[in-house]
């Protein structure tokens, strides 16, 4: 009912006052005659209330508040009350709408009606569902759809109903029918399922087994195709992109000769179309599968402009002896490709360098050979000379002096040697120290000078650009690098010629830094274009001593090229065959001022520098090493005693008087007590001046390791054998507490 539909306030009105009339009557009793005023709502309402008695479903009105009592009720609704009068209906539901309501239902539909007339869409409509107990005792359905109206005389609802009680009953009959066949289902569907799983435990031991091996192992493919070369047929059970024009499936099959041509002209790198092409004619694959079960091709393909290796692999799984049924596997196997081109890759170098260590090293026996046997062919011939004319003393003396230069050629072979595997082990380590550059050529100038005046080369140094001479650098390689350039300068310098070493000094961003050039001019022999590439490759010389008469290792430019890139400097060749060259070494070092003790290491070459003679333990087991060691030592100037293994050393130590031995020269492999084990008892001696006595490890293991365990047994520092008396003289200079000692 709608707000159109909505009756006349006065019509209600009139209506209700009819019906009041009527308290204990049916409306059919109500006399319009009774009624004071007819007014046309009257009328109508009448009219209505006539209407509404003979309507077939229920209808009454109820008022919204107080005891709710019922205004009015129609035939219909007195009927399914079961009741004969509306005086009986109103008696036995107590004349309201609680009465009409089954006690059981009247919580739920008293909250269902304010719900919905509070929260409703017209607030003013509602719906309910309830039981009603008739006269007698039976329980009836109704349902009600009622209508809130304001009155003047208060609050009031109109109810229609309606008795559902057979739709109901039929309704849940369907229900319950509906529910017992879904139950019926359900079992027949039970019954099903539990048939299947019986059929699966059927399979299961071994057919599934191998259908989830066959699952698991193929896996790894992308795509899997069965084949019939027979029939000519192929059908996929799996599928990849590449593969994506066919279709897959048990009813899916295609033709076998040429299912691979969109793979092989849309994926495969154009390189390996042609290899694919012939891989899947089923003449190739006959043939292949003739013999193995098996066979496989590699081949690249391209996705998103990027090569992948993949793996097509072919199976018979027929008859051994005869191919007909195969299946076929494409995988990606960039993985490993790659990882195999990468290990191939790296055995070709570590081959290739292996080769050229082989290479290396039959290159060193032989120049090594060469160069040992020559001198040692002067030293065993001289010596046998020497043997036959020992009265003749002016052949002696030239045979011992032959003897002598082969002995040094030999001893500049193996230095080299040991520098070279030193620094290329990458043992070498810089030890930078105070150095006056001045010295330092001073030094390399007189060692070089006597073999320069055999030449008649005029060798001279040029300090003139000089402005810092005390610098802070690894003196002993600065040495080693000018030594081998300079004494290469004289030993390829005519006779006659000039040999200049000029140093100049630059700037260097780095403050306290200068840049030093040595540069080193002679106007020898020069150096041919095609070899000066190769002039710092080790063994390398131009012409072997034999052609060219010069002896030589090949070793010193590589030495002082190594050496000077590990002090961070270049060294520089300008040549010309026939009219010289210029060798420049460049070295940064850092500039210190001049210190007034620096002119104590010129004097320091000179052994009489020591006021007091000093006495000197000499421990080595060879007598001949310990006589010679003996005679150079005391034409020194030195006071010497011997002994011929570690402990007597030791034991000599011990027994003596602090002071009375300056220093021990201590050889290392001896019988019953090396010298790193005599070092570590004397640096154990209970008296600590005689435990502090410094010791000096001579010896012929000069590698960068063994002057690394001398150094840890105790000992001061490590003297290679034969032994080089000036640099001894160095030494015992820096060891001693000499200041008391230099003569005024
Ligand atoms: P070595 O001098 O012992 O042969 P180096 O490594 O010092 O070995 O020199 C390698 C080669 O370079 C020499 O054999 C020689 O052919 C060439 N060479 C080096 N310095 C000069 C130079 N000043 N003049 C001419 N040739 C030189």
């Amino acid at each position: 009912m709608n707000n159109q539909m909505e009756l006349d306030h006065n019509i209600i009105e009139d209506w209700l006052f009819l019906a009041h009339q009527s308290q204990s009557d049916t409306q059919e009793n109500i006399n319009l005659d009774n009624t004071s005023e007819k007014s046309q709502n009257t009328v109508i309402a009448y009219h209505l209330m006539q209407f509404a008695d003979k309507m077939p479903g229920g209808f009454f009105i109820y008022r919204g508040d107080g005891n709710q009592e019922i205004l009015y009720a129609n035939h219909a609704m007195v009927d399914i009350f079961n009741c004969e009068t509306l005086a009986e209906f109103r008696e036995w539901t107590k004349n309201c709408f609680g009465g009409i309501v089954h006690p059981d239902d009247w919580d739920a539909v008293k909250q269902s009606i304010s719900k919905q007339l509070t929260e409703g869409q017209t607030k003013t409509d509602y719906e309910a569902e309830y039981r009603i107990i008739q006269k007698g005792g039976f329980i009836r359905q109704l349902d009600a759809t009622g209508h809130f109206v304001r009155s003047k005389t208060g609050n009031i609802f109109y109810v229609f109903v309606k008795d559902v009680t057979e739709k109901r009953e039929l309704e849940n009959l369907e229900r319950e029918r509906y529910l017992q066949t879904l139950k019926q289902n359900e079992g027949q569907l039970n019954d099903r399922i539990h048939k299947y799983h019986q059929a699966l435990q059927v399979i299961h031991p071994e057919h599934l087994r191998r259908l989830e091996t066959i699952e698991g192992l193929s896996l790894e493919y992308d795509s899997i195709f069965y084949a019939n070369l027979d029939t000519n047929r192929i059908k996929a059970y799996r599928l990849s992109a590449p593969f994506s024009g066919l279709t897959s499936g048990e009813r899916s099959s295609h033709e076998f000769e040429g299912f691979d041509t969109d793979y092989i002209n849309n994926w495969v790198h154009p390189e390996d179309r042609k290899l694919l092409v012939g891989v899947t004619k089923p003449d190739f694959i006959r043939k292949k599968l003739a013999h193995d079960k098996t066979f496989h091709i590699n081949h690249r393909i391209i996705m998103n402009e990027k090569t992948i290796y993949m793996q097509l692999r072919v199976i018979n799984v027929g008859p051994n002896d005869y191919v007909s049924r195969i299946l076929l596997g494409y995988r990606n196997v960039d993985v490993e490709i790659v990882r195999e081109m990468k290990q191939a890759q790296i055995l070709q170098e570590a081959l290739n360098e292996a080769t050229l260590a082989n290479n290396a090293k039959n290159l060193f026996l032989s120049n090594m050979s060469h160069d040992i046997r020559t001198p040692m062919n002067a030293i065993v011939g001289f010596t046998s000379l020497l043997q036959k004319h020992v009265g003749d003393t002016q052949r002696t003396s030239n045979y011992l002096d032959m003897i002598s230069s082969a002995s040094d050629q030999l001893l500049q072979l193996l230095n080299d040697v040991l520098e070279v595997s030193c620094i290329e082990s990458g043992k070498g380590q810089i030890e930078n120290s105070k150095c006056n550059l001045q010295d330092v050529m001073y030094q390399i100038h007189s060692a070089l000078l006597p073999r320069a005046r055999t030449k008649n080369i005029d060798l001279s140094l040029d300090f003139s650009e000089l402005k810092h001479t005390m610098v802070c650098t690894d003196v002993h390689k600065l040495e080693q690098i000018l030594s081998h350039i300079v004494d290469n300068a004289v030993k390829y310098a005519n006779k006659g010629g000039l040999v200049t070493v000029k140093v100049l000094e630059q700037e260097n961003d780095k403050e306290n830094y200068a840049t030093y050039q040595f540069v080193v001019k002679d106007n020898g022999i020069g150096i041919g274009k095609d070899f000066i590439h190769h002039i710092f490759e080790p063994f390398e010389r131009e012409q072997n001593t034999t052609m060219s008469g010069i002896a030589g290792t090949g070793l010193g430019l590589t030495i002082a090229k190594d050496l000077t890139d590990m002090l961070d400097g270049t060294i520089e060749v300008l040549s010309t065959v026939g009219e010289g060259s210029t060798f420049t070494v460049t070295l940064p070092m850092q500039i210190l001022e001049p210190s007034p003790m620096e002119d104590i290491w010129e004097a320091a070459e000179n052994p009489s520098i020591f006021a007091t003679p000093r006495r000197i333990l000499i421990v080595d087991d060879n007598e001949i090493n310990l006589e010679i060691e003996n005679e150079v030592l005391k034409d020194a100037g030195f006071l010497v005693d011997t002994a011929t293994d570690g402990s007597i050393a030791v034991e000599k130590v011990r027994q003596s008087t602090p002071g009375f031995y300056d220093l021990i020269l201590m050889d290392i492999q001896m019988p019953i007590m090396d010298g790193y084990h005599a070092t570590r008892a004397i640096r154990a001696l209970s008296n600590p001046e005689l435990a502090k006595i410094p010791i000096v490890a001579v010896s012929a293991n000069a590698f960068y390791e063994d002057k690394k365990m001398a150094l840890e047994s105790g000992m001061n520092a490590h003297l290679p054998k034969p032994l080089d008396t000036t640099l001894l003289y160095k030494l015992i200079h820096k060891l001693l507490d000499h200041t008391n000692d230099v003569k005024e």
